[in-house]
């Protein structure tokens, strides 16, 4: 295998092997887990301080249940199941209780999820000296946690909630990587499995460390837009790595209108902290600025440049132009790949990278990529490793069998136009 030549990456969803569960199940299935859980590990504990009226609510999974219509109704079932974990929960970090109730991954998973959906607003007067608290059922207003952190089933805590485009799913994401040189066999030569949320572009350095500590970092990594940012271009290039996807856009208004002043029309001084607009005016101020968790720059003009400016309905809405950049070498790096691509050649360049796809494609089908068979992130990766061993081995017998690589599949209908016309 060429070490140094091209390879190319792509990602899909992966299903998790629980059942997916809207939020109102999962907190019942979180805390029926836990009961379950207790049961099997401290049973004359339970049987002490469960109260008989949780035998009716949680003996049959969520969803056996009838939950009950409408808005109200709904959340004053939901924040029954809350009162009844909080008044577990009481139970298990009261004084007198075994201090080994707390480590069980159960009922830690119990603590997580009802922090994570309740919100405790005041002690129930009603419930006398053992108070257990009110609480109010979490909504969108109130926010959530990031669904990484989010539990989304208590039967497999590593399993989350992720929506990429129009696809919403629970489980994982595995990312696979392949050569693609010309003249040899297409091998997979790493699997990434992540957590459903972590998005492509951060995945890409444990991918690049992964394939420098096999010695199998190519020298051009093809790539989707979802791979492709300011700051992984600049980290790929320091591991002598040519990262070729779709740069971001600039999606300011100036930048879509077309005829506006993109921040390529100013002069940038990096050395002295300028800019230099179209009307030759300096900037006023140059600072730091934490930008989407990035450092970037302010750089901003002056309101008596700006507003009389002839140029201003093409620069700014504003009284006066603001600019955001980036750090510098990735200012540069992102406007260099720009321009790349609007060269002809990446069309041509960049084709290659289509085929992963067709890997994935044939991962799916065949082996059932897509579907996780284990519980947790670690089984799960071992199988998408075995899935792609497998893989190898199927392309490895075809190589040496002269099979050639199948060809892209084209409807009648294209074939039909992309035929030369008969003379
Ligand atoms: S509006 Fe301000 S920044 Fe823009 S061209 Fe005119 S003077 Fe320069």
């Amino acid at each position: 295998m060429n070490a140094r030549g091209r390879q190319r990456t792509d990602s899909t969803h992966v299903l998790g092997a629980v059942r997916s569960l809207n939020r109102l199940e999962c907190v019942t299935e979180t805390l029926r887990a836990a009961l379950n859980a207790l049961a099997s590990a401290a049973p004359e504990w339970l049987r002490v301080h469960a109260d008989p009226a949780w035998l009716e609510r949680y003996d049959r999974r969520a969803g056996d249940h009838d939950v009950p219509q409408g808005e109200a109704k709904r959340r004053a079932h939901a924040e029954q199941i809350g009162r009844d974990g909080h008044q577990l929960l009481a139970a298990i970090m009261a004084p007198g209780a075994p201090i080994w109730l707390r480590q069980i991954p159960a009922v830690e998973l119990l603590r997580q999820a009802w922090l994570q959906n309740f919100s405790i607003i005041g002690d129930d007067p009603a419930a006398g000296p053992e108070a257990t608290p009110l609480v109010r059922w979490r909504t969108d207003q109130e926010g959530f946690p990031p669904s990484l952190l989010m539990v989304a089933s208590p039967y497999d805590p590593q399993v989350h909630y992720a929506k990429k485009q129009s696809t919403i799913w629970i489980g994982y994401k595995v990312h696979l990587t392949e050569t693609c040189d010309e003249g040899g066999p297409h091998l997979i030569t790493h699997v990434e499995t992540t957590p459903a949320p972590v998005v492509d572009r951060d995945a890409l350095e444990d991918i690049h460390e992964a394939l420098e500590a096999k010695g199998l970092l190519p020298d051009t990594h093809l790539v989707d837009a979802g791979y492709v940012a300011a700051d992984q271009l600049v980290a790929s290039r320091r591991k002598g790595v040519t990262l070729l996807g779709p740069a971001p856009k600039d999606y300011q208004w100036q930048a879509r209108s077309g005829e506006g002043f993109t921040v390529q029309d100013f002069l940038l001084d990096w050395e002295r902290e300028v800019a230099i607009c179209p009307a030759r005016r300096e900037s006023r101020s140059w600072g730091p600025d934490y930008h989407q968790g990035r450092t970037a720059f302010k750089v901003r003009f002056s309101t008596s440049d700006c507003r009389p400016c002839p140029l201003k309905r093409q620069c700014t809405r504003s009284a006066r132009r603001l600019l955001t950049l980036r750090p510098r070498e990735e200012h540069e790096t992102l406007e260099a790949a720009r321009t790349r691509e609007a060269q002809p050649t990446f069309a041509r360049d960049y084709r290659q990278r289509a085929g992963i796809e067709g890997t994935i494609s044939a991962g799916v089908r065949v082996l059932h990529l897509r579907r996780s068979r284990y519980i947790g992130l670690a089984k799960t990766h071992l199988q998408h490793v075995l899935t792609a061993a497998a893989m190898n081995l199927i392309r490895l017998g075809a190589w040496f069998a002269d099979t050639p690589l199948a060809r892209t599949r084209q409807s009648a209908f294209t074939k039909l136009m992309m035929a030369p016309i008969p003379a």
